[in-house]
């Protein structure tokens, strides 16, 4: 999503880290470093104004040895195949953290969705989803939502799916609305999880989660569910931003007020009685807690230094350079990575998928309280890691992931 920064080569860099820690055998590092399948499609879809357009779409998936490959759906200009090949390795990585029965995949459209209309947007998932359909399915891969993505378009989907095998298959995708056998909880997922891990991180730093000054970068999905819950939960969100700009407010936004807001203007940076900055001044103000929740390499080189947080809580995907996270390290600030951070959303796709399979349907609060044990599990087991390996806390949990892959990767051997 950054074009300027190589997020293939940061995912490679991390697990070479980790691999040094667990003194892995190169073959298996080997293995581990390379996507099992990467899917490059290119397909028409012909605009309301009866031009066609030619995109280009891709479906990695990286590793199966822990189960089915699982992976969100990315519709935005951005879009590569690096790109998807990173995102698939972290999902690996992330299921394995939470020990769901899962392995990795990503995949996307290269394409601009805010020009098309709804139409062009439901022919475009169709055709894409009748191209990548070989290697989908309730046991091999199942998509997610995902930046650009929604409910709708995972409906889309599993209708597409559905109309090639000749029968509903609900857990061929996961995310999709509750009508079409989507589960109770799965939209506030992430930023469920994010806001879980950041209470047990602070906790774990001796710091009070009430009254603590949170900045959040990105106000889609998982940055409006992480700044409400911990609104919630007593902290004070006093800065948000979206793509198109940032709004401070030192006393503290209303968030609820702010999301109704968002919902009929598109954005937050006309909203009243906040402060308007640029994005790089978020990520840069006074508070005790930051969490990225937009798209990658935001944190990074240049501004690691000045990022005065105390806690980094990473909502969105790999929003931290390598270069950054050293900085960081160095200056005592604590990064909750990303595969720990945001699995809120995968988890809850992994009960979505298990009611799918049964046909039997849980109440949000149980979704809720399972999906809190396993990200509080994953958050004390990351940590107790790093204080045993003397690392970071990315590496830990990269440690934790990447052991139980090459594990079940040994364990099944290599075919034939
Ligand atoms: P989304 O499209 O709903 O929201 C993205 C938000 O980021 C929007 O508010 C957008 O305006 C904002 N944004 C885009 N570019 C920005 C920029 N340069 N500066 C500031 N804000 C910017 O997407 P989402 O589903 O909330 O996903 C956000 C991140 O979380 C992504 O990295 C995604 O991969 C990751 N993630 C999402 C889920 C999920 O369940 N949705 C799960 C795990 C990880």
């Amino acid at each position: 999503m950054s074009a300027e920064y190589d997020v293939l080569d940061m995912a490679r860099r991390q697990l070479d880290l980790a691999a040094a820690h667990l003194d892995l055998d190169e073959g298996l590092k080997s293995v581990l470093a390379r996507p099992k399948r990467q899917v490059i499609v290119n397909f028409p879809v012909v605009l309301d104004n009866g031009e066609v357009m030619c995109l280009e779409g891709y479906r990695v998936q990286h590793n199966v040895s822990r189960g089915p490959s699982k992976g969100g759906i990315r519709y935005h200009p951005d879009v590569d195949l690096d790109e998807t090949t990173a995102l698939a390795m972290w999902m690996t990585w992330k299921c394995a953290v939470v020990n769901i029965p899962y392995g990795g995949a990503k995949g996307g459209v290269k394409v601009n969705t805010k020009t098309l209309s709804r139409r062009e947007l439901e022919k475009l998932t169709r055709r894409f989803t009748a191209e990548i359909n070989i290697v989908l399915g309730e046991r091999m891969d199942i998509p997610a939502p995902d930046i650009g993505t929604n409910q709708q378009v995972m409906g889309w989907i599993m209708d597409t799916y559905s109309m090639g095998v000749g029968y509903t298959v609900p857990g061929v995708v996961t995310g999709k609305p509750l009508e079409l056998g989507g589960s109770e909880g799965r939209i506030e997922a992430t930023g469920r999880g994010v806001v879980v891990v950041a209470q047990e991180a602070a906790d774990q730093m001796g710091m009070s989660f009430e009254g603590a000054r949170v900045v959040v970068q990105g106000f889609g999905n998982v940055g409006s569910v992480a700044a409400r819950l911990a609104a919630d939960a007593g902290a004070k969100v006093i800065a948000v931003s979206d793509a198109q700009g940032a709004i401070y407010n030192p006393n503290g936004l209303p968030i609820r007020k702010l999301e109704h807001y968002a919902g009929i203007d598109g954005g937050i940076r006309n909203f009243k009685d906040a402060e308007l900055i640029t994005n790089e001044e978020l990520l840069e103000l006074e508070c005790e807690m930051l969490f990225p929740c937009a798209i990658s390499a935001q944190i990074h080189e240049g501004n690691a230094g000045r990022v005065k947080a105390k806690l980094i809580v990473e909502g969105a995907n790999g929003p931290t350079t390598p270069e950054a996270d050293l900085i960081l390290a160095d200056r005592g600030v604590l990064v909750v990575p990303d595969i720990l951070a945001n699995a809120g959303g995968v988890v809850a796709s992994y009960f979505e998928w298990v009611q799918d399979l049964q046909n039997f349907f849980w109440e949000e609060a149980e979704v809720n309280e399972r999906l809190s044990k396993i990200m509080r599990n994953a958050y004390r087991a990351v940590h107790h890691e790093m204080m045993h390996s003397k690392t970071n806390m990315r590496t830990a949990a990269l440690i934790i992931g990447v052991q139980r892959v090459a594990d079940a990767t040994v364990r099944r051997g290599i075919f034939p």
